[in-house]
């Protein structure tokens, strides 16, 4: 598939020819754990589904494709897909990451990783000096969430890849909320970008699933050994049901925006809604940032401040169509409360996150419904 179609193209096509004996349009759910050999020692294209599988290839060339990237491996959780890629590093190595982060990302660096040697410290990443000052000998990944969980602060990847590299650094932005149907970080710089395929890209919350893409061949082909050797993978059906998700991903990013903006607007024009915090939102302090490098739309996540704690569990305990649960990136919306529940982990660090604060994931309902649903648990 020639890369210089566009990107609701290949959302379709990459990886995606019809399958060549019945002529199948849709990419076979390849449901097995071995390969017959031609010979000994003469695989076909795998010799054992650890390594590689034909439904989950289908979704990596098209997600590459998307990403504009030329390496690209599927995991079986977001977080499977970090553990993976941080094993690329050695004790003795240092992650910078922001101050604002998926909090199973903060967990993995700080209870995982940190009692194996390797560091890690966090930095206003907004805040290209403060940036520079934290960079040590030792970073060896930058680790960017932008927009991030659940602040939807926006960090500049251009500028902040720029100085990762002068570190002698890599750059990784977790493009999860963005999506590459709004953001591609490789184009602006980063090294790699990692998913979580269960939100935005699966987009029907009923899968768990991880993904990296790179243009680096190196790194490539020692995660191609790690992916085999540790083996975190997808299984063929989650795979299926990925790539099925990825097929519909510009328009529903599309919708989810559009929805996600209005919601906005309305919230930030109540009376009851201390502070709103969305991209889209000229009043957002990274706005002129998001507006340069994401196209678009600026994705389906607003959060939002209720005043107390107790105002935020009553507003997410009351609404109807928001369903009150972690996760995001379905077609239905949620609402949850991250300090005590997406964020509880790091509660006490320097990530945690205003008691008050409330998260929506708008979803592809009706946008004047979930206004009016909102509305109505803000009176009360
Ligand atoms: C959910 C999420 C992850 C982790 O992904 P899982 O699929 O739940 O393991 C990582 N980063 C972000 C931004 C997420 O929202």
């Amino acid at each position: 598939m020639s890369d210089e179609h566009h990107p609701d193209t290949l959302a379709i096509h990459a990886g995606q020819d019809p399958e060549p004996i019945y002529g199948a349009v849709n990419v076979p759910i390849y449901q097995t754990s071995t390969f017959a050999q031609e010979g000994v020692g003469r695989p076909r294209r795998w010799d054992y589904a650890r390594a590689g599988n034909p439904t989950r290839a289908a979704f990596e060339t098209a997600l590459a494709a998307l990403e504009g990237g030329s390496w690209c491996r599927a995991f079986a959780s977001g977080l499977a897909a970090e553990h993976t890629l941080l094993l690329t590093l050695r004790p003795g190595d240092h992650v910078l990451l922001g101050t604002d982060v998926y909090g199973g990302t903060y967990r993995l660096l700080a209870r995982v990783f940190e009692p194996w040697g390797l560091t890690h410290s966090a930095c206003d990443l907004t805040d290209l000096d403060a940036v520079r000052a934290a960079v040590r000998d030792e970073t060896r990944l930058v680790w960017i969430e932008t927009p991030s969980n659940p602040m939807l602060e926006i960090v500049d990847v251009a500028g902040v890849a720029a100085i990762a590299h002068e570190a002698g650094a890599l750059a990784v932005v977790d493009n999860t909320f963005a999506t590459p149907a709004l953001q591609r970080p490789l184009a602006l710089g980063a090294d790699v970008v990692v998913h979580s395929v269960t939100k935005y890209l699966g987009g029907h919350s009923d899968l768990i699933g991880g993904a990296i893409v790179t243009n680096d061949e190196d790194l490539g082909e020692r995660l191609a050994f790690l992916v085999n050797a540790v083996g975190a993978i997808p299984g063929p059906t989650d795979s299926y049901l990925a790539l099925r998700g990825l097929k519909t991903l510009g328009v529903r990013m599309r919708r989810h925006s559009e929805n996600a903006e209005r919601i906005a607007r309305f919230l930030a024009s109540h009376p009851s809604v201390p502070e709103v915090r969305y991209p889209g939102l000229a009043t957002h302090p990274g706005h002129e940032v998001a507006a340069r490098q994401m196209r678009g739309g600026f994705g389906g996540m607003v959060s939002f401040r209720a005043g107390s704690r107790d105002r935020a569990i009553r507003i997410a305990e009351g609404t109807e169509l928001f369903w009150l649960a972690e996760s995001l990136g379905g077609v239905e919306s949620l609402i949850e409360v991250p300090g005590a529940m997406t964020h509880a982990s790091v509660a006490g660090s320097p990530l945690e996150v205003p008691a008050d604060l409330v998260r929506l994931s708008v979803g592809l309902e009706d946008p004047r419904d979930l206004e009016a649903d909102l509305a109505r648990v803000l009176e009360g």
